[in-house]
């Protein structure tokens, strides 16, 4: 899969590339990432990649030649290509977003500054827009990070184990059971003694459980867009019952409000 990240400060993506999985994974040639700096595609004495508004009002806005002659730049593999603006005005990216975009062949990242791009681009080039969250950042270099990192673990092969990511946070709607490492008893606090059971049926159970909970506990949300068996549909039932009583016994302790 190959990645094409249209930034004014692509030195910005280095520490992505350069360490851990993606890095990695760059290495074996499981992704390829190539950076591209709009200002070399800009004209004129200054190289001027924005300009004032038309309109009037504050701030500047990315001028649309260069992008189009750095977009215009770039190689298409064969295969399906999506291009994707960042932007706050996207559809906000999750882990299921991540697992449609890891089944292209190329991805390209369309990073904003100052006010944005000029609407031009969208209109033109744009397949998609992502937001990484309802917040406003300075540039599109950290949400273009996000999205190639998020993606590419998802890449058969990247992780090393091909079941590795399957049981985490958000595959399948629900967030993982907690995790526990040696040693055994930390600073009181004892690691559930079923994980050291070595009984595989029962971990299995626990963690299943553990998911199920954490899920109900802190996004509920998601839980309607699970995939739950016979058997997980009894346990969520069952903590609901216990959540009941529990607000029940608070609701005693603290009196009619
Ligand atoms: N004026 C724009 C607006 O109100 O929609 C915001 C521009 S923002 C300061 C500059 C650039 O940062 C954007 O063009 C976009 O590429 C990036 N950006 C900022 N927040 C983002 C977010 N939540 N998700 C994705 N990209 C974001």
């Amino acid at each position: 899969m190959r990645f094409d990240i249209l930034s004014i400060f692509p030195e910005m993506l280095n520490p992505l590339i350069n360490y851990g999985i993606i890095g990695r994974a760059i290495e074996r040639g499981q992704i390829e990432i190539n950076l591209v700096n709009i200002r070399d595609f800009s004209e004129g004495p200054h190289l001027m990649t924005d300009d004032r508004p038309f309109g009037g009002g504050h701030g500047m806005v990315m001028k649309p030649e260069p992008i189009f002659r750095a977009l215009e730049s770039i190689p298409r593999v064969k295969g399906d290509t999506k291009v994707i603006l960042l932007t706050p005005q996207g559809q906000l990216f999750n882990q299921s977003i991540a697992r449609r975009l890891s089944k292209f062949e190329q991805i390209i990242l369309v990073c904003g500054r100052y006010e944005g791009v000029d609407e031009r681009v969208r209109s033109r080039y744009v397949d998609v827009e992502i937001s990484i969250g309802d917040y406003i950042l300075t540039g599109g270099e950290l949400p273009a990070m996000i999205i190639v990192e998020a993606v590419s673990r998802l890449i058969p092969g990247v992780l090393g184990g091909a079941r590795s990511n399957l049981e985490e946070s958000f595959e399948d709607y629900l967030l993982e059971y907690p995790q526990y490492t040696r040693p055994r008893v930390f600073q009181g606090e004892v690691v559930p003694p079923v994980l050291l059971s070595g009984d595989h049926g029962k971990i299995r159970l626990w963690r299943r459980t553990q998911s199920i909970k954490r899920t109900l506990e802190r996004r509920p949300d998601l839980l309607e867009k699970a995939h739950l068996s016979k058997m997980d549909k009894s346990i969520l039932k069952e903590l609901k019952q216990e959540q009941v009583k529990l607000s029940a016994l608070s609701n005693q302790e603290l009196g009619p409000g």
